[in-house]
């Protein structure tokens, strides 16, 4: 681990932080629950730092600090495994030779040989066990993380940590929603009572594989892309933590894509408010899910990168007591506007209801929406599947669907009720057409813009608003 020694001689980074006045304590300090994306554990190698990284929050033993870790699948495993199922149909597939290559070198360079060799073997009751298609999918998709998470509990091994790899299916207890399971959390919180906490107890490290749990038969489930960090916000809650740390490929959450603007910066603090519309409108750092469930329970998340984990970050949390304001901007291409206006006979009121009730008939999901009285716009989240609610939206309205726009959107506090903010923002748009506002609440508002203006669009409300503020603005 090339980087521990530039580490040895700085404190500890969730230590610094813990010694920090505005960060969140641990109602346990002994428990520290951090959680790594894919990327942070590609190989053995990063899986290693990982471990090592790990090992300097918690201390040495004397500190009593126990550590809860959570992982994703090794980078890209999840989608390649996705991708067997697609391709092979209902038939249990047999896992791609790279696949199996890649994990076994890590399972060498890490002493895991022996779990990872009885892991593969059981694959395959396991997968002829799956009850239907859908319990299949689950089931293989599990895989990356069940394999991730044997390496990252050798890892800890030998950074000399007590570690034992806990079946998240032991844990996390599902409804049977395979592919987009919904944790139940009472039974959840009691299993972790039950079957995590005595670990920690007697200073055993729990490592449990993200994104996976299991239903009343103890089937597996997942609980949709991303679900890692969901995991992670799950068992910290569960367990009372005040914070967990989510390890990623970046620095943090930046004020806006640092891709497309020069200034973009880290935000140290944010609203879980704003982490969940920045997560919707582009900026996918962490999982909307997660933030969610933190907020709800009151636990901080620390997003923190990986490759420079003594950067301070960004903590979302559930209470940020900030100066109301734009925060962040966020931008999305390839956005498709639907426009309905009603032919006059259909004037009457249920106008909305009967186009909303078209568009989920056909299980189309949309984004942004405006409405006046007669007409209603709004954005497709996927603009597959639309023609065929467009045709029946056709009987009662003028349909027009304009394509090849990017939503922008402003995320902040106070921007609806501290008019300010929003005047500054309308003064910034300038000569920009707008093809659509919509602002549902305190914290986003969002344009719909063509996309070859969205760039300098979002580079111009950046410096404007978070650069280089104007006083009465900014006052
Ligand atoms: N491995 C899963 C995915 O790629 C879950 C996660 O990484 O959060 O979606
Ligand atoms: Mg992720």
């Amino acid at each position: 681990m090339p980087e521990r020694g530039n580490h040895k001689t700085a404190n500890p980074p969730h230590r610094n932080d813990l010694d920090s006045p505005e960060t969140v304590n641990l109602t346990d300090p002994r428990t520290l629950v951090c959680k790594f994306g894919g990327t942070s554990l590609a190989d053995a190698s990063r899986i290693a730092r990982a471990a090592g990284i790990v090992a300097r929050m918690a201390g040495p033993p004397e500190a009593g600090r126990v550590p809860v870790v959570v992982v994703s699948a090794m980078a890209g495993v999840t989608r390649e495994l996705l991708a067997l199922l697609s391709e092979g149909g209902a038939a249990p597939p047999a896992l791609p030779r790279t696949l199996l290559a890649r994990h076994r070198e890590a399972a060498r360079a890490l002493g895991a040989e022996e779990e990872i060799e009885a892991l593969l073997d059981a694959l395959p009751d396991r997968f002829a066990a799956a009850p239907s298609e859908a319990a299949l999918r689950d089931a293989v998709a599990a895989t990356g993380e069940d394999l991730s998470a044997l390496l990252m509990t050798a890892a800890l091994r030998a950074e000399g940590i007590a570690a034992h790899a806990l079946d998240a299916r032991a844990v996390i207890r599902t409804d049977g929603a395979f592919g987009r399971a919904i944790p139940d959390d009472e039974t959840t919180v009691a299993l972790v009572a039950e079957r995590m906490a005595p670990l920690i107890g007697e200073g055993t490290a729990p490592v449990l594989q993200g994104f996976i749990g299991a239903d009343a038969h103890g089937r597996t489930t997942t609980l949709g892309r991303g679900g890692s960090d969901f995991t992670a916000a799950i068992v910290g809650a569960a367990l009372g933590a005040r914070e967990v740390t989510i390890f990623t490929d970046v620095d943090g959450i930046f004020s806006a894509d640092p891709g497309e603007v020069p200034g973009a910066r880290i935000l140290p603090e944010l609203g879980y408010e704003e982490a969940v519309e920045l997560a919707w409108f582009g900026a996918r750092v962490v999982h909307p899910a997660a933030a969610k469930h933190a907020a709800a329970r009151k636990v901080a998340l620390r997003i923190r990168n990986t490759f420079h984990p003594d950067g301070a970050g960004t903590l979302i949390r559930p209470d940020r007591r900030e100066t109301p304001g734009v925060a962040a901007l966020a931008h999305r291409t390839g956005s498709v506007l639907v426009r309905v206006r009603s032919r006059p006979l259909f004037m009457a009121h249920g106008f909305l209801g009967r186009v909303f009730g078209i568009l989920a008939r056909h299980g189309i999901a949309v984004d942004l929406v405006a409405t006046s009285h007669t007409s209603t716009a709004f954005t497709l989240e996927r603009p597959e599947g639309f023609e065929a609610a467009r045709a029946e939206l056709e009987a009662v309205a003028e349909v027009e669907v304009i394509e090849g726009l990017a939503t922008v959107s402003a995320v902040g506090r106070g921007l609806l009720t501290q008019p300010g903010a929003a005047a500054e923002l309308f003064r910034l748009l300038a000569e920009t057409p707008v093809h659509l506002v919509s602002q549902a609440s305190d914290t986003s508002l969002s344009f719909l813009v063509e996309e070859g203006s969205a760039g300098a669009l979002v580079r111009r409300l950046h410096e404007g608003l978070l650069e280089h503020p104007r006083q009465e603005a900014a006052s």
